[in-house]
């Protein structure tokens, strides 16, 4: 029996081997366009490879996963983010945790996967056919007992927009700003669900860094059906509750009469970031008990509502992935074979499911990889006897 795998990725070496593990006789073919596999891996993580998550700070998939959080949920009872990291280990990848969770090869270079998987091609006798795009994946089915297509996202196709950007915002009050980090800020894009938390980071195009990187995920479509034009709201201070804001202020105008409010910091905010808002208020310059209620109004609202302008997208070199793909409902929840074509399958993110930065999106198409390997694997050996 044989099976065709068109594209040469993370998903497609990932699921070569994987079969071949689970049966050997299984004659396994690659098929590349490019004259050079795993380009992706290459790149990925500033060259580091960000290959998987700990997971140990998600309470929900959803929160990383905008699209996929349930099908990958049950794929995980297959093929968990802790196997992945088993999987590494005992393929000779030593991994380490860094402190936000984030798992990479102890040696900080992608390639140590890339060599882990070609070294793994070679011992299985994977063929691998470079520089050989397949255009209609389906009449390899004529050749082939099985297909699985891991061809990666394509951002621009049909039904497909991009994930994982930064925000152009042309605001030149922001220039005081570019280089800041905020550590610890809510943004969201009013009248709509889509909210995210974390650092943000000012930069010469406009907003970047984690928060930002969540949000563009989580409202990709949204953002994508508006032509990337929309308000969004900043909330410097970590804290959700406006009146809570409003009282930790007013306590530290009352406990600091005399002080110049520049001097009596809220939140820990870098000076530059409390300077920039009080020029913003109007309020540089005061001593606290001259603040008043609208100065407070005003100083609370800036701190918890800061509205900006969204004019574009910007791309962000580190990652960015696919929002779209192959439909969910189109394919088996458990092997990811095709309704409609029995014996082709897809993984990795081809399939419609993205994730936010952090190695989740690697995460996907191991797991997706894994469960359409052993579904191939199961049915070479119950219905073909193989
Ligand atoms: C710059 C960058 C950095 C990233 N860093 C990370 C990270 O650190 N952590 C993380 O989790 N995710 C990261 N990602 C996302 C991650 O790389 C992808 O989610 C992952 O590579 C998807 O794997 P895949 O095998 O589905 O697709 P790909 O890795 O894109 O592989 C698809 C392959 O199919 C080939 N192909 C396409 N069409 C055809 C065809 N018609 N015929 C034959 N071959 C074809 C392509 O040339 C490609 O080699 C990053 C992405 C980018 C762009």
């Amino acid at each position: 029996m044989n099976l065709a795998i068109v594209g040469g990725g993370a998903a497609g070496f990932f699921l070569a081997i994987n079969v071949k593990e689970m049966l050997p006789q299984l004659e396994v073919t690659i098929f590349e366009q490019q004259r050079k596999v795993l380009a992706k891996v290459a790149i990925s993580g500033g060259g580091r490879c960000n290959c998987t998550n700990t997971f140990a700070d998600v309470t929900d998939l959803k929160q990383v996963y905008p699209r996929g959080a349930n099908l990958l949920k049950r794929l995980f009872k297959q093929f968990s983010p802790s196997d992945a990291y088993r999987w590494f280990e005992a393929h000779g990848v030593p991994l380490t945790v860094q402190a936000d969770q984030c798992v990479f090869p102890q040696a900080q270079d992608s390639h140590a996967i890339i060599d882990c998987f070609l070294h793994e091609a070679r011992r299985h006798n994977i063929h691998i056919h470079l520089s050989t795009k397949i255009d209609d994946p389906e009449t390899l089915l004529q050749q082939f007992d099985f297909v699985a297509v891991t061809i990666g996202g394509t951002p621009h196709g049909a039904g497909c927009v991009p994930s994982l950007f930064t925000f152009t915002i042309p605001d030149p009050s922001l220039n005081a700003l570019q280089g800041l980090v905020a550590d610890d800020s809510l943004v969201s894009i009013p009248s709509t669900p889509f909210r995210s938390q974390g650092p943000l980071l000012i930069t010469h195009w406009g907003m970047s860094g984690p928060a930002i990187l969540k949000l563009s995920s989580h409202a990709a479509r949204h953002l994508a059906e508006h032509d990337y034009q929309s308000p969004l709201l900043v909330n410097w201070t970590g804290d959700s509750n406006a009146d809570h804001v409003r009282q930790h202020l007013s306590l530290l105008i009352q406990q600091n009469p005399q002080k110049h409010i520049d001097n009596v910091r809220p939140y820990s905010l870098q000076t530059r970031l409390w300077t920039y808002l009080l020029d913003k208020a109007q309020l540089s310059g005061k001593r606290c008990s001259e603040i008043g209620k609208k100065g407070l109004n005003r100083l609370t609202n800036l701190l918890t509502n800061d509205t900006y302008h969204i004019s574009g997208r910007y791309p962000h070199k580190e990652e960015f992935v696919t929002c779209g793909g192959i439909p969910l409902d189109s394919i088996d929840p458990h092997t990811l074979e095709s309704k409609t074509h029995p014996h082709l399958f897809y993984a990795g993110e081809v399939l419609d499911i993205d994730g936010v930065t952090g190695g989740f999106n690697f995460q996907a198409a191991w797991t997706t990889a894994y469960a359409v390997a052993k579904a191939i694997a199961h049915l070479s050996l119950t219905k073909y006897n193989v």
